[in-house]
């Protein structure tokens, strides 16, 4: 295997004229690994959305961060690029066992959200899979549910893993995505996501995204976030 090196430091937000924006405008200046630095290239990736410059440079500081952003503005890169970090960050291997989980309000979703790990996650070493029962069954996907680094999942599907896939385990999880947050945090997901929550550690970097603000603060405090950057973007029509 090829040794590791411990990816850049995360350094503080220069302080710039809008306070919730960084400096950087192309994903070049980020301070990525070369692994994510060349996924993003070879996808055709250049240039930050505003919801991307807004949100990656606070959650490569790791923090927790709660972004808005209509539907079609990159929201997916926003989570995927921090979440390849932190594991890279943090030397995870294979032998660490999940380090990231993606939620996704449906299977579809969930698909699209793996496809972009895939592409831009190229050049890393880490394992990660679209947990979504469509083509492989449940009995199949057991076997690999220990060796994924990064699951990307419906709340139920990964309900349903911690009830019946002997030794799952997300105790050392680092990071916890809620992709469309709003319709993971409604009435309909809740005794799922309760469920989940309860079985990885409080002490985790938890990023939101939806395409509406999810205000509720019974529903963050659900989630727990610690000093969340509330980030909305509208970008110009
Ligand atoms: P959202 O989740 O906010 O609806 P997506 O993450 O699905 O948006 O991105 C919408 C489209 O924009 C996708 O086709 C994606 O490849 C493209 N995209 C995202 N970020 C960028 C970027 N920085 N430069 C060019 N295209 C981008
Ligand atoms: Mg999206």
């Amino acid at each position: 295997l090829p040794s590791k090196s411990a990816g850049p430091r995360p350094v503080p937000l220069p302080a710039g004229e809008h306070p919730a924006y960084g400096a950087c405008t192309l994903f070049d200046e980020l301070p990525l690994s070369q692994k994510t630095k060349d996924g993003l290239r070879k996808a055709g990736y250049k240039e930050m959305s505003d919801i991307q410059r807004a949100a990656i440079p606070h959650a490569l500081c790791g923090r927790d961060v709660l972004g808005a952003a209509k539907t079609g503005s990159g929201k997916t890169l926003a989570f995927v690029i921090p979440v390849l970090e932190k594991l890279y960050r943090e030397r995870w291997g294979p032998e660490d066992g999940v380090g990231g989980i993606i939620l996704s309000p449906t299977t579809d979703l969930a698909g699209q959200i793996f496809e972009v790990f895939r592409n831009v996650g190229k050049a890393h070493t880490f394992s990660a899979g679209a947990i979504v029962g469509k083509r492989k069954g449940i009995e199949e996907e057991k076997t690999r549910m220990n060796y994924l680094n990064i699951i990307v999942c419906t709340p139920g599907r990964l309900v349903q893993h911690f009830n019946e896939t002997p030794n799952f385990d997300c105790s050392n999880l680092q990071i916890l995505v809620l992709d469309e947050a709003d319709q993971i945090l409604d009435h309909g997901f809740r005794s799922q996501v309760d469920a989940i929550l309860s079985q990885i550690p409080k002490a985790r970097q938890t990023l939101l995204f939806s395409a509406t603000q999810t205000k509720s603060v019974k529903d963050l405090s659900r989630v727990s976030l610690k000093d969340p950057q509330y980030i909305s973007v509208h970008e110009e029509a």
